[in-house]
């Protein structure tokens, strides 16, 4: 399995999984048929909340019954525990992010108070997103290792 590709209704999840270094694709609107062509191409499984999919298609698929985020992750990672690496993909747009070498190089690109407190900074070649360990991220991580016990 080279990856996931999640249908529409699971945007949230997918920000997650990439969040945890998982290879997800996501598009806000596709249609079931180019979904499944996308994932036969490239060997993905396709998560899904809808049983249409299963239905009409033979294609691997994993059916998401929970409701909740914290449910549906905890879903996905019983039935394919992680091997990536955490905080290793734009949660944007699933590509893998790089580390900045120069740290100055993000001074005139993130606020003050996060260049003067922050050492290391990655950055999505892809589309150009920041990141670092910012609360953001870290309200993120506690809010896993809580799911994941
Ligand atoms: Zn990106």
């Amino acid at each position: 399995m080279k990856g996931f590709i999640a249908d529409c209704m699971l945007g949230r999840l997918a920000k997650w999984l990439r969040f945890m270094g998982y290879d997800v694709l996501y598009f806000r609107e596709i249609e079931d048929r180019e979904l499944v062509k996308i994932a036969r191409a490239e060997s993905r499984v396709i998560l899904t909340r809808d049983g249409g999919i299963p239905e009409r298609f033979r294609v691997e698929h994993y059916l998401i019954k929970a409701e909740d985020i914290e449910s549906q992750l905890r879903e996905v990672l019983k039935r394919f525990p992680p091997s990536a690496k955490l905080k290793s993909r734009c949660t944007e747009c699933n590509t893998p992010i790089q580390e900045i070498q120069d740290r100055e190089e993000v001074k005139d690109r993130v606020p003050e108070y996060v260049f003067l407190h922050h050492r290391r900074f990655w950055h999505c070649p892809q589309c150009g997103r920041l990141y670092w360990s910012g609360t953001h991220y870290r309200n993120m991580e506690e809010r896993l290792s809580r799911i994941c016990s």
